[in-house]
């Protein structure tokens, strides 16, 4: 009963079932069945009957049932938190402080700006018609997640979208559906109307195929890989739907020679072990003046080594393993493989112990890495950290820049100079000054370059799942109107 359509649980009919694991046990934590092209194309008829009417209610009636999700969310943190841990082996400390009370101001956000969606006044831009705009909800929305921060992810999807009056099936990554379909049951249960949000969970080349490339979907909001991310345009060719893409990350992280060097040492530690460097806006990429570099890396190298690693359910616990066995070997191939060209200062291996039944890594500090190194170009997606020096300020912007990606980057300085030029030189959808990783609801959050287009969150995100029709009146009553000389003259 994974399945969430037309305001129901149900079974998939395809008698496909998978186990979610929890990655640092082992442990199953569920088996669910999974959604092939027939439950997609029911999602979507769901989603066609309902967008009617949704798309119709007031903002306030939109608004209300949306305060209420939010209620609802808020009284059921704990269940979220648990589960959120469980199946994508997150200590339940970043669950608690961060993936549940995120979603809970997410939705808090979107039920007030549901409010305050608007097209431009209207007025005479030509002398003789009135123009103006309507600001309308695009239809169906298909919607993907990746499993790095599955609740996040399906609420940053459905928000924007149902509070602008769309219909979404989301489908959320396999290995990590369990809170995506409860928090379309707690959306139901707070009174959204049955086929407003429809959960299928299925594998990509099953159900997220047949979402893609549903002939009634019109629009595909993706986040994930840039290389999925390409295969989500292709098939949006087919019947031209508008589309979203969140894609792939390599922040850079720039610090100067008169930053306050210990803020920078502890802002790289967590920004590059947030969710185990499972975050595509995580720090990556040190690029550090040379005068501080090696007190740079031997500070990270020591912090690094004192990271808690561990039983997700502990509360002192402060990484957790990686999402599975097989991205843990992706990430130690990209480790081992970096042993031969660069300098790995601390970590490159997974614990033993009692942390071999969990895909566990330890962080994981390469130095000395050039632009042209595998490790500085490719996503890792781990708690790998690679640092490289530069000597101008030019030179650090340029190798912020050297990257197919651009969804977030920071600086680290005290001169407020150099700070603004490193905002304005870096190309990416987020630059943060003497922090790294904090996001807001009112902010958006989305790239540039191969990290994809469009926005969440914030208002800006409304852009994305509406459209903007122009209503043009004929103020003058004239059955022959001045301009229509130009066309005929009898
Ligand atoms: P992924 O492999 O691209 O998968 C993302 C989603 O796409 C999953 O639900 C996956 O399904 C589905 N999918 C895979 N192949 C598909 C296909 N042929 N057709 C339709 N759907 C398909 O990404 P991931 O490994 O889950 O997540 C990590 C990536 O996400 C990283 O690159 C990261 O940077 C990016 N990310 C970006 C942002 C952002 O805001 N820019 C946020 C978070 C993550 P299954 O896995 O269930 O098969
Ligand atoms: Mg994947």
């Amino acid at each position: 009963m994974h399945q969430f359509i037309n305001g129901q649980r149900v079974t998939a009919n395809s008698g496909h079932t998978k186990r979610v694991i929890n990655p640092a046990t082992g442990e199953t934590v569920a088996e669910i069945d999974e959604a092939g092209a027939d439950e997609v194309d029911a999602a979507v008829r769901a989603a066609r009957a309902a967008v009617r009417d949704w798309s119709r209610a007031t903002p306030a009636e939109r608004s209300t049932v949306l305060h209420r999700f939010a209620q609802a969310l808020g009284e059921r943190a704990e269940e979220f938190a648990q589960l959120e841990s469980q199946q994508a082996g997150k200590p339940i400390r970043l669950t608690r402080e961060f993936d549940v009370p995120g979603t809970v101001d997410n939705t808090a956000f979107f039920a007030g700006a549901a409010r305050n969606l608007e097209g431009k006044a209207a007025a005479e831009y030509s002398p003789v018609h009135t123009s103006m705009i309507r600001r309308e909800a695009i239809g169906v929305i298909g919607s993907i997640a990746p499993w790095n921060y599955p609740l996040q992810m399906a609420a940053w999807k459905m928000l924007p979208a149902v509070a602008a009056g769309n219909a979404v099936v989301l489908k959320p990554a396999e290995i990590t559906p369990l809170t995506s379909t409860l928090f379309a049951e707690v959306a139901h249960g707070a009174g959204l109307p049955a086929g407003v949000f429809n959960v299928v969970v299925g594998s990509g080349s099953t159900a997220g195929s047949a979402l893609l490339h549903h002939p009634d979907v019109n629009m595909l909001s993706f986040t994930g890989s840039t290389s999925v991310g390409r295969k989500v345009l292709e098939a949006a060719a087919g019947t031209a739907k508008r589309v979203h893409l969140e894609l792939g990350g390599k922040a850079p992280f720039v610090v100067f020679d008169d930053a306050d060097l210990e803020a920078a040492v502890h802002g790289a530690v967590a920004g590059s072990l947030i969710n185990a460097g499972q975050d595509c806006t995580a720090a990556t990429r040190a690029i550090v003046h040379r005068s501080v570099y090696d007190a740079f890396v031997d500070g990270v190298a020591t912090l690094f080594a004192k990271v808690r690693i561990g039983d997700t359910a502990d509360p002192g616990t402060d990484m957790g393993p990686l999402v599975s066995m097989t991205h843990r070997d992706s990430v130690a191939g990209f480790v081992e493989r970096a042993r031969s060209y660069a300098r790995i200062v601390v970590g490159g291996e997974a614990p033993g112990g009692d942390h071999a039944r969990g895909s566990f890594y330890l962080p994981t500090l390469i130095a000395d890495v050039t632009p042209a190194m595998e490790v500085f170009r490719e996503e890792i997606f781990g708690p790998v950290l690679t640092v490289t020096p530069f000597d101008t300020d030019d030179e650090a912007f340029a190798l912020a820049n050297d990257t197919v990606y651009g969804l977030a980057a920071s600086v680290w300085t005290t001169d407020v100079f150099r700070a603004m030029r490193g905002t304005r030189e870096i190309q990416s959808g987020c630059v943060w000054v003497n922090d790294h990783i904090p996001i807001i609801s009112e902010m958006p959050h989305g790239g540039v370059k191969q990290s994809g287009f469009g926005k969440d969150m914030s208002t800006y995100s409304f852009e994305e799942y509406t459209a903007v029709k122009h209503v043009m009146f004929d103020i003058t009553g004239d059955r022959e109107k001045a301009w229509h000389r130009t066309v005929f003259t009898a």
